[in-house]
């Protein structure tokens, strides 16, 4: 009895589903840090999913509402040097990815893509050039743009593709359409179906629309689908299993195609939305019905800004 107990225990943990349902049970979706029973002390952390790529997770800035979520980088170590996907956000957040880097490698890293421009993406760049001054830092040319004036400002741009051979890693950097910042990239790693997605993916949180294109981002998380992926990895949120990481994925996809299904019919209403005041005031949120979306963390403050930006996409008032 006592090693037939044994026997389906290791079956379930053989068995995918098995596995991935008893996983489901124990975590709790949300992207909080709080929700795993951890503080920002347990951060800095980092974990191998693959050989020589790593998953590196630090603490981002507590919300308006005290929440704390983490900012995800992906280091992919070669055999000619390191390749960072995304820094983190201020100095010392900086010099602590810059000491792991170091740990996990003595090889330099050569290249570093900013899939994200916004601060908590590349706050601690500073640090990492300072580390590796050879390091080339990547972009899209609209982020490029927006860093114009940053202590670090990308000099080499992808506005399609590129790719990238390492120490026999192939890097394709991909622009798959406009989405959470206006100049998101993702990369792509076809040896180990891994793509790196950034802030194209909040796994487990709101997806906060400030500088979004909305529309434009449930397209770009449809092209991202249409790629052959083992991990997808976002900008926010945690790490789990590889099957957790594409339905949640579905998951933030379906919210956005909410937040923008939700903007058209308000603005179709004729329900007033203004851009005026910090955040913007939009009447038109209060009527919203939320339903399961609701109990998405830090969904709260951040509904104003997103039925607003459907509402600038509408009447075209998007940044070109
Ligand atoms: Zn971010």
């Amino acid at each position: 009895m006592k090693l037939l107990g044994l026997i389906a225990a290791v079956a379930a943990c053989l068995s995918p589903l098995g596995a991935s349902a008893a996983h489901s049970a124990e975590v709790p979706k949300s992207g909080l840090i709080a929700a795993r029973g951890l503080t920002e002390k347990d951060f800095p952390r980092w974990r191998a999913i693959l050989p020589d790529i790593y998953v590196y997770e630090d603490t981002h800035a507590p919300d308006p509402d005290g929440s704390v979520i983490g900012t995800v980088s992906l280091i992919v170590v070669t055999k000619d040097g390191v390749v960072l996907m995304d820094g983190q956000g201020d100095a010392m957040d900086g010099q602590r990815l810059v000491d792991t880097i170091r740990k996990l490698s003595p090889l330099p890293l050569k290249y570093v893509v900013v899939a994200s421009d916004h601060i908590d993406h590349v706050g601690g760049n500073t640090e990492i050039k300072a580390a590796w001054p050879g390091a080339v830092f990547i972009s899209s040319p609209a982020s490029q743009k927006v860093l114009a004036k940053a202590p670090v400002v990308p000099t080499e741009t992808v506005s399609d593709k590129r790719v990238i051979t390492l120490g026999g890693t192939e890097f394709q950097i991909l622009n798959l359409g406009r989405a959470h910042t206006g100049g998101d990239l993702a990369v792509y790693l076809p040896q180990t179906k891994v793509l790196f997605l950034g802030e194209i993916y909040a796994r487990d949180i709101f997806p906060s629309q400030r500088s979004s294109y909305p529309s434009e981002w449930v397209a770009t998380l449809k092209k991202a689908k249409t790629l052959d992926v083992s991990w997808y990895i976002p900008g926010h949120g945690f790490v789990d299993t590889m099957a957790e990481m594409r339905a949640d994925l579905d998951a933030s996809l379906k919210i956005q195609e909410y937040i923008v299904a939700e903007g058209k019919r308000l603005h179709a209403l004729g329900l007033p939305c203004t851009n005026e005041g910090k955040p913007p005031v939009c009447e038109a949120a209060k009527q919203v019905n939320w339903g399961p979306f609701a109990a998405v963390p830090q969904t709260r403050g951040k509904q104003d800004i997103a039925i607003n930006r459907v509402y600038m996409e509408l009447d075209g008032k998007l940044p070109k």
